[in-house]
């Protein structure tokens, strides 16, 4: 094991090693870390993008524009601080440390212990189920409440090992003039450039994110249909495009998208999107994971049922995009060549994009794309572009 924060198998130490060779401790760094930008996808169906800066910027918030993408903006993320631990605790789990360590207050759900001291109005330390330290603050409700209620501001923080805005209280998030994105997922809708007038099936869409930018993209014009298993991700996909105002230009289906060639056999998209399930090993920051060769297995297989279906139902002469946000050839490359292989009317194409870099391996290496955290700053990611030809 390399590294205290990640339980990793050998096998899949090995499977990162094909990767990153002796790059591999500074993969493992940089996902431990925030990215230095934090960036948001402005809805530029609702407010252009100098607009947004200006007024941000007039209350004092540090926001700059994207050196490419008109769209993107980002904010400076600060730290790392030193945090102490003050004695009395409160144990967030995993996701809302994550969160939390770069300045996002505590919510009841999130909480998975407290010290039962705890009083409204106690300076308190939040720590993660591993027992990092990740922030200090004020509890808003005595521990019994933080267990009981299970929602509203459990700890007010103060201080945090990273410091950036919290996007999701800004009047304009709830105006929807933004939606919280990484620059490489951003990447993903240029490669797919969907058309006005075009269907466009995103076949994993829940939260809806890229949904988003594909309706925004075509400016409200392409036909996008949003597919989505999770019931509870597909409500909150609702809510996101309500929020953005996107509602008039998206159908939201909830099905099994490995079946969609059978349950929707008249359905044949222009272009189609497959962002499915992975094992997330680009995702940062990090505080720990645990993981196995076997996940990376059992993901691989089922991304190659998703885009086995996303090339039945594609037109000829229509496009597949397909990305992840993690990192391993066995879910990213890998699978490409396995589709290719059994379909010679398929064709990697070019993703078109010039930042980031190419793909590690295989034919068809020098027509991918990756973001590495440790080269590029930003979440480990990969774009593949397929055209149907016949
Ligand atoms: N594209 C999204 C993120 C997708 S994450 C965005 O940009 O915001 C992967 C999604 O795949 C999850 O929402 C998960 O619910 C969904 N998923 C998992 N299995 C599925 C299945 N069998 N059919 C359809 N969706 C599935």
């Amino acid at each position: 094991m390399i590294g205290g924060a990640f339980d990793y198998d050998a096998a899949l130490l090995e499977a990162l090693r094909r990767v990153y060779g002796s790059e591999l401790p500074l993969f493992l760094s940089a996902i431990e870390r925030p990215s230095r930008r934090l960036y948001v996808r402005v809805n530029t169906l609702r407010i252009d993008p100098g607009s947004l800066l200006d007024s941000l910027r007039s209350r004092g918030i540090r926001v700059y524009r994207d050196e490419e993408l008109p769209e993107a903006l980002y904010f400076p993320v600060d730290g790392p601080y030193q945090v102490k631990d003050v004695g009395l605790r409160v144990v967030a789990d995993k996701h809302a440390s994550e969160s939390v360590m770069l300045g996002a207050n505590l919510y009841a759900p999130g909480i998975e212990d407290c010290d039962p001291e705890i009083k409204p109005g106690a300076v308190v330390s939040v720590v993660s189920p591993r027992g990092d330290v990740v922030a200090e603050g004020v509890a808003k409700m005595s521990c019994w409440d933080m267990k009981k209620r299970r929602r509203g501001l459990a700890v007010e923080v103060h201080r945090s090992i990273y410091r950036a805005p919290r996007l999701r209280e800004l009047p304009e998030f709830s105006a929807g003039y933004f939606y919280p994105q990484s620059l490489p997922a951003m990447y993903t809708t240029y490669t797919l450039d969907p058309q006005p007038g075009e269907i466009v099936v995103d076949m994993c869409a829940a939260p809806g994110g890229k949904t988003g930018h594909i309706v925004e993209y075509a400016r409200g014009l392409a036909y996008v249909i949003a597919f989505d298993h999770s019931q509870k991700k597909v409500k909150e996909m609702q809510r996101e495009m309500e929020r953005l105002g996107h509602l008039f230009a998206v159908e939201i289906w909830r099905t099994d998208s490995r079946y969609i060639d059978v349950d929707y056999p008249w359905l044949r998209p222009h272009r189609v999107l497959v962002d499915p399930p992975c094992t997330a090993l680009g995702v940062r920051p990090k505080l720990y994971d645990r993981k196995s060769y076997r996940d990376v297995l059992a993901s691989a297989s089922y991304q190659k049922q998703f885009l086995r279906v996303a090339t039945r139902i594609v037109k000829v002469g229509g496009v597949i995009v397909y990305s992840t946000c993690t990192v391993t050839i066995e879910e990213n490359e890998e699978v490409i060549e396995d589709l290719i292989r059994g379909d010679p009317c398929l064709e990697v194409v070019d993703t078109g994009i010039r930042r980031g870099s190419r793909g590690v391996y295989g034919e068809f290496k020098d027509l991918y794309t990756r973001f590495h955290p440790h080269v590029h700053d930003v979440t480990g990611y990969f774009i593949a572009k397929i055209v149907r030809k016949c």
